[in-house]
């Protein structure tokens, strides 16, 4: 079997469908599983219907509204007739959408939020496995809710692998086309969960480890995994091959192309992952997989902004030891401060931060106490890893370099922009 992942920009209209369609018709479909996320995005315009829920906001009813009247235009471009039943199966849902906010009693936020969030894929998989039937391709829908089960950690829900297993290997019909929603699951009491927020990768990797699947591959509007962001550099490449460490390396310096979770269940049984463009369906793209840890062996750029480079020394000329470290490591846990580098010398502790929640100025105030506290804002991390010297020079070219790390594969440094 092999497992398709689509994501929200693959189906953000009534042409992405039809694409999508196209893309099947081009690499076949029999034995194969559609994980397929909400439709563009239709998962940020969710959270702000539970915003406004929350908020008591007037807004509740309109923010529906438009997103009722963006999937009513795709269905218009995609059956035209409003005869079809796929417009009273949609309409439906939003029933049933608008039946939980108006009756709901529970307070618990993020159980009201994976409640409804799931609308998004429940109604994308909906209209896409209508088109396909229209279409002539006879398809399955499957609730994933009755094959992946989780704990009741809504938002951010950890999978029974053991149910999951026997749920998807016994009753996942083979031999045909089926689709299914992307980033959900439910809890023992069967309310929907969801396993955070880009989490239908990951759901194609528990599908492909439970069918001992023959590949996932991952539909995008790239041509594969590039070796850096063409928005920032211009001569950026497709990588060919990719090992899984590899991948988990690039993901976890920041690159944003595979989730280390997706890889995970993957790479226990050596399925490869392709990541291919939906555009060129036929073109190779990238093959995550055992073996070599990249071809071609170029360097690999990965890119944070808006970062804060803070320096710590000690006001009375005293070594920064392993107490302190760990005080101040804490504080950054608690002000939900992400340390992205870390470098110490003997008086002085530097680290380059994400502060996401602007809680910087709090967690400086406690720190300025104990600690002479030096910082810029507003500066660049690049990660380089197998760098060269012609990589690096690329990199430090027309900016102030403010810290600079080497190790074997990886060089991170840390710049400001000349102004
Ligand atoms: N629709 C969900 C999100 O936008 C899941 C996904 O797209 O992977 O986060
Ligand atoms: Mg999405």
């Amino acid at each position: 079997m092999r497992v398709f992942k689509f994501g929200g920009a693959s189906v953000k209209d009534a042409d992405g469908i039809k694409n999508v369609y196209d893309v099947l018709q081009k690499v076949g479909y029999e034995d194969v599983i559609l994980v397929v996320s909400a439709m563009g995005k239709t998962t940020n315009a969710l959270e702000v219907v539970i915003k406004n829920y929350f908020e008591k906001s007037t807004e509740l009813n309109s923010s529906v509204q438009e997103i009722k009247k963006y999937h009513n235009q795709i269905l218009l471009d995609l059956f035209e007739e409003e005869k079809h039943e796929v417009f009273a199966a949609v309409n439906a849902q939003f029933a049933e959408l608008e039946y939980f906010l108006a009756h709901n009693k529970s307070p618990n936020y993020n159980f009201v939020y994976d409640q409804v969030v799931s609308f998004g894929e429940l109604i994308s998989t909906n209209i896409l496995s209508h088109f396909m039937n229209f279409m002539g391709i006879q398809t399955s829908w499957l609730d994933v809710r009755n094959f992946i089960k989780t704990n009741a950690n809504y938002r951010d829900a950890e999978v029974d692998w053991e149910t999951t297993q026997q749920l998807i290997s016994k009753n996942v019909p083979r031999k045909q086309l089926n689709i299914t929603q992307g980033f959900l699951g439910a809890d023992e009491n069967n309310f929907t969960t969801t396993l955070g927020r880009e989490g239908s990768d990951y759901t194609a990797g528990i599908f492909a480890y439970c069918l001992n699947a023959e590949s996932v591959t991952i539909w995008k509007d790239v041509p594969g995994v590039m070796n850096a962001d063409p928005r920032y550099f211009e001569n950026a490449s497709l990588l060919n091959q990719i090992s899984y460490r590899e991948a988990i390396e690039l993901a976890f310096y920041g690159a944003t192309v595979i989730h280390p979770k997706t890889l995970q269940p993957l790479q226990k049984k050596e399925i490869p992952l392709y990541v291919k463009s939906f555009v060129n369906p036929l073109l190779k793209g990238t093959c995550v997989s055992k073996g070599v840890d990249l071809e071609p062996q170029y360097p690999c750029f990965i890119v944070k902004r808006e970062q804060l480079l803070i320096s710590l020394s000690s006001i009375d000329f005293s070594f920064i030891m392993e107490e302190n470290i760990s005080e101040i490591f804490g504080l950054f846990h608690e002000f939900k401060i992400k340390v992205n580098l870390i470098q110490n010398s003997a008086i002085s502790f530097s680290v380059c931060v994400e502060d996401k929640f602007g809680n910087f100025p709090e967690l400086n105030a406690i720190l300025s106490k104990k600690f002479k506290v030096e910082y810029s804002e507003n500066v660049t991390l690049y990660t380089i890893r197998h760098f060269t010297e012609e990589a690096a020079h690329t990199v430090e070219a027309n900016k102030e370099v403010l810290l600079k790390q080497v190790s074997r594969e990886t060089m991170q440094i840390v710049t400001k922009e000349l102004s």
